[in-house]
C-alpha cells in the first residue's frame, strides 16, 4: 500500500504573540502544518524534521510570525491605473477608473493586472484578498483568467464579480438635470448591466453549484451597490447566499451623494438604505457593507442588531473626499468590522499597514477625547475581522491548531522594531511593510526573501510593459471624455454638498 506523505511546513524558532491585547509579549515557538493545516504550535514542536521533497523548513530566528492579513475590500480591475490621479470626488473618479468607461480589455491584460495586484498584496503580508472584480463586458474566459492568476501566484482569493441591473445616471443625484443630454451615454455606473447575460445564473451553474473545491479560491456575491440593483436582484442574491453559504459584499453610503440618493429615492423606507435592505432580508452576518461612511446612528444600531458587518477603507475614503466612517460608533456598538485597501487607482497601494494606521489614528479628527486603545482593535480587524467577513473565521485569522497556515514573517532587525517595546503597537504604528520577508499561504511559502516563489517577476514586468501603452491610451481617452463633463460634475457635487442628509462625515464640508 502506498501512503502519500503529507506536505509539511515547519517554522522554527519564531517570535509569536503571547496573547491578546496591545501589551501582548512575544514567545519563541515553532509551528508545524500538514497539508496547509496547523497541527502544532509550541516550543520545540518543529524539532526532528529534516528537509525533503515533502518537508519545507523555515528558520524564523529573530522573525515575528503573524497571521496573514485579509484585505477585505479590493478591486483588481484598475491595478494598472495606480498613481494616475490626485484626489477626485468619488462620483467622477468612478468615471475614470471603472471598466464600463473603457473599451474591452484583453485577457492577457486581465491576467497580468490580477497577478500584479496579488503580488503587491502578498508582499505586504496579505494572504487573502476579497476581489470585487468588474469584467465588462463579461467574458467567461476572463473570469477564468482571474482565477488562474490567483492560483498561479498562490494567494487565497474570495472572488466576487460585480453585478447590477440599473444603469448609471439615474442613481446619482442631480446628474440627469445638470449634465447635458448629449453626454448622458458617457455616464456609466460601477458595473453596467448586460441585458442579454444573466451573470448570477452563470456563476451559480458554473461555480457555486460545484461546491467548495478545497482550494484557495472561494466565492462571494457582489451586487455593486444596492441602489444600482432592483429588489428582485437583491432577493436573488440573498437566496444564493443562503443556498451556498456565500458572503455578500456591497458598497454602501460611501459618499454624501449616496446618502442623499437614499433620502430622495427610498422615502418609503425612511430615506434609509439600511431599512430597505432589512425589508429585503439583506442584512445579517453574511453581509459586508464596504465603506459605511454616511450611516446614521439608528442605522448603525440596526447593523449591530442584525450582526451585519462593515469594511472600512480609509485609504480610498480620504483620496476620494468621501468622508470619515463612524469608527468609534462601530467599535462602541460591537459591530464586526474588517479593513480593505480598495481600488488601486484611488488607494494607490495594497498595504494593510497603511490601512491599520489610518483607521487607528483618524479618530483624532472626529473625537477630541482619547478613545479605547486602537492598535489591537485594528490588528484584530485586519486579521480575524477579515476572516469573519469572508465567513472563514474557523480556519483563518489565527495561528492555532486546526487553522490554515496563512502567515508572514517580519524581520525584527528592521529599525521599525528597534527597540521592541510593543509588538502590536509597532506593527500598527511603526511597520510600513518593509520588514515583511516571507509569506506563507496554506502552508506553502509563496514569498521568500521578498520575491514570489511562484511567478517569474522579471517576465511579469516585461509582459506589463507590453500592455501598458494600450492601457494608457485608453485611460487618456477616458480622462478627456470626463474632463468635458467636469463643470457639470462639479455643479452636481456642490449641489449635493449643499443638502442636509442628517449628518456630516466630512468635517469641513459645506
Ligand atoms: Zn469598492
Amino acid at each position: 500500500m502506498v501512503h502519500s506523505s503529507p506536505r509539511v511546513l515547519v517554522i522554527r524558532n519564531g517570535q509569536f504573540l503571547a496573547g491578546a491585547g496591545p501589551d501582548a509579549g512575544l514567545v519563541t515557538r515553532d509551528l508545524v502544518a500538514e497539508d496547509g493545516v496547523i497541527v502544532a504550535v509550541g516550543a520545540g514542536v518543529g524539532e526532528g524534521y529534516t528537509v525533503s521533497d515533502s518537508v519545507q523548513i523555515v528558520d524564523a530566528t529573530d522573525r515575528l510570525v503573524l497571521p496573514g492579513f485579509v484585505n477585505a475590500h479590493y478591486h483588481s480591475h484598475d491595478v494598472l491605473a495606480k498613481g494616475t490621479m490626485e484626489e477626485e470626488p468619488l462620483e467622477w473618479w468612478a468615471l475614470l477608473a471603472l471598466p464600463p468607461s473603457f473599451p474591452p480589455r484583453s485577457t492577457e491584460e486581465v491576467r497580468i493586472r490580477t497577478i500584479l495586484g496579488a503580488l503587491e498584496c502578498l508582499r505586504g503580508g496579505i494572504t487573502t484578498v476579497q476581489d470585487m472584480v468588474t469584467l465588462f463586458p463579461f467574458e467567461p474566459e476572463q473570469l477564468e483568467a482571474v482565477i488562474e492568476a490567483y492560483e498561479s501566484i498562490g494567494i487565497r482569493a474570495v472572488v466576487g464579480p460585480q453585478f447590477a441591473d440599473k444603469t448609471g445616471i439615474g442613481t446619482r443625484p442631480f446628474w440627469e438635470e445638470v449634465i447635458p443630454e448629449k453626454y448622458h451615454s458617457r455616464v456609466k455606473s460601477f458595473a453596467e448591466p448586460d441585458p442579454d447575460f444573466d451573470l448570477l445564473d452563470y456563476l451559480e451553474q458554473k461555480y457555486f453549484a460545484e461546491g467548495p473545491t478545497n482550494g484557495r479560491i472561494t466565492w462571494a456575491l457582489a451586487p455593486t451597490a444596492p441602489e444600482s440593483c432592483t429588489d428582485d436582484l437583491l432577493k436573488r442574491t440573498v437566496g444564493l447566499s443562503e443556498k451556498y453559504d456565500l458572503p455578500i459584499f456591497t458598497h454602501i453610503y460611501e459618499s454624501k451623494s449616496m446618502a442623499l440618493e437614499a433620502r430622495i429615492h427610498y422615502r418609503e423606507h425612511g430615506g434609509s438604505l439600511i431599512n430597505w435592505l432589512k425589508t429585503l432580508g439583506m442584512l445579517g452576518p453574511r453581509v459586508n457593507l464596504a465603506h459605511s461612511v454616511w450611516l446614521l446612528e439608528d442605522e448603525l444600531e440596526t447593523l449591530a442588531e442584525t450582526n451585519t458587518q462593515v469594511v472600512f477603507n480609509l485609504l480610498s475614503n480620504l483620496k476620494l473626499k468621501s468622508g470619515i466612517p463612524p469608527i468609534e460608533a462601530v467599535q462602541r456598538l460591537g459591530i464586526s468590522y474588517s479593513l480593505g485597501c480598495d481600488n488601486p487607482s484611488c488607494s494607490d497601494s495594497q498595504n494593510m499597514f497603511q490601512a491599520m494606521k489610518l483607521t487607528a489614528t483618524i479618530n483624532a479628527i472626529t473625537h477630541p477625547d482619547p478613545l479605547p486603545e486602537q492598535a489591537y482593535q485594528v490588528f484584530e480587524a485586519a486579521t480575524r475581522g477579515g476572516a469573519r467577513a469572508i465567513g472563514q473565521s474557523d480556519s483563518l485569522g489565527e495561528l492555532a491548531v486546526g487553522f490554515r497556515a496563512d502567515c508572514y514573517l517580519i524581520n525584527l532587525h528592521d529599525p521599525s522594531w528597534l527597540p521592541l517595546n510593543s509588538a502590536v503597537r509597532q506593527l500598527v504604528y511603526s511597520e510600513s511593510g518593509r520588514g515583511v520577508e516571507t509569506v506563507i499561504v496554506d502552508g506553502d511559502v509563496v514569498i521568500q526573501d521578498g520575491r514570489s516563489t511562484k511567478v517569474d517577476e522579471a517576465a511579469l514586468r516585461a509582459q506589463l510593459a507590453e500592455v501598458m501603452p494600450n492601457f494608457l491610451a485608453d485611460f487618456a481617452s477616458a480622462r478627456e471624455r470626463v474632463s468635458e463633463l467636469r463643470p457639470y460634475l462639479l455643479e452636481a457635487h456642490q449641489r449635493v454638498w449643499a443638502q442636509d442628509v442628517g449628518l456630516n462625515r466630512l468635517l469641513s464640508g459645506r
